[in-house]
């Protein structure tokens, strides 16, 4: 375990799904040397099969004895998709807008596509995902030359490439599939939390650019931070599939805003929510009912009383009180 944890906060309420954060992270990190196909940052829809494909079942983590579980490497082409491009340069010379491989799959497939039926109860949201710089991380535990470790700093964790032999256990290892193969250079690569920012008291261009205000970045452990307040002090953000075991540090505030649902008429039926609950306990455990509970309290307590602590956090009046990230 690390000396200090950083941790990032999401409010789910307010992801509108544009990607500007999958962008920044992509033309910081990936965008070249055979990371192409590579998205420490991406954004998917729920329900949806997410990225790798149906990444929820493809095993890692540990059982509840803590012993880590056999996962699978995900294939490229079937379960990332191959990337692709467009014959921009054709369009001036009368040619169809087409892309330059045949494509299968690829990150946000299945964008908005949701469950449910329309009008009465169809639903989605949408789930940003990076690397959850773990507590306990199941890459760590499964990479046979000790490659992966944790800075104890502020509980980053990154690949030694030096020592990475690119075995992919630790691509098996993480039930989250957040580390991938990078075919080029035969090592394993994965989201550094954006350190080399971090280090000069910025915050991870994905947070950096969110156009929604949603995500929060800060150490656990400071408690006058936002982060530590929805996390421990009001315990509004919750981890996301806490039960793979490997304590993740990306935290969620889950959504409660959908509309309600319509009867068989057309009519409002009152007090209703279209996101089923059990799919949130799903994702976040049973913690998520009382989570749901202290938001909706507070947001009352707020239109009587004009206060609420929470509140004012979840709003983001000012962006740069987001981010605390002093390192002393
Ligand atoms: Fe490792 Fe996966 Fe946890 Fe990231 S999310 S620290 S890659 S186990
Ligand atoms: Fe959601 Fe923010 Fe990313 Fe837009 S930039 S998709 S609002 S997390």
């Amino acid at each position: 375990m690390s000396k200090r944890q950083l941790a990032m906060v999401m409010d789910l309420n307010k992801c509108i799904g544009c990607q500007t954060c999958t962008v920044a992270c992509k033309t910081q990190w990936t965008n070249r040397n055979g990371r192409e196909y590579m998205y420490w940052n991406n954004v998917e829809t729920y329900p949806g099969t997410g990225y790798p494909k149906n990444w929820m079942e493809l095993g890692g983590g540990f059982d509840a004895a803590g012993d880590l579980q056999a996962g699978v490497v995900p294939n490229i082409e079937a379960d990332y998709g191959v990337p692709w491009d467009y014959n921009h340069d054709e369009l001036q010379f009368g040619e169809q807008l087409k892309p330059n491989v045949d494509p299968t799959w690829g990150p946000n497939w299945d964008e908005d596509e949701g469950a449910g039926n329309f009008p009465s109860d169809n639903y989605f949201f949408y789930i940003p995902r990076i690397c959850n710089h773990c507590t306990n991380p199941g890459c760590l535990s499964a990479c046979p030359r000790d490659a992966i470790f944790k800075r104890d700093q502020d509980g980053v964790v990154l690949v030694d490439l030096d020592r990475c032999q690119g075995y992919r256990y630790c691509i098996a290892g993480c039930p989250y599939k957040k580390i991938y193969f990078n075919p080029k250079i035969s090592k394993s690569e994965k989201c550094i939390l954006c350190f080399p920012r971090i280090e000069k008291g910025l915050p991870p261009a994905c947070a950096q650019q969110c156009v929604g205000r949603i995500r929060f970045v800060g150490f656990l452990d400071d408690e006058e931070g936002q982060v530590h307040k929805l996390v421990h002090k009001y315990k509004v953000a919750l981890p996301l599939r806490s039960d793979y075991g490997t304590q993740p540090n990306v935290y969620y505030v889950p959504p409660t805003e959908a509309p309600p649902k319509f009867d068989a008429e057309g009519r409002v039926i009152e007090g209703s929510n279209r996101i089923p609950i059990e799919e949130l306990e799903k994702l976040f455990g049973k913690e998520v009912h009382q989570a749901i509970k202290t938001i909706k309290e507070e947001k009352e307590k707020r239109k009587k009383t004009g206060e609420s602590e929470l509140m004012d956090i979840l709003i983001a009046y000012q962006h740069s009180e987001m981010f605390r990230l002093d390192q002393n």
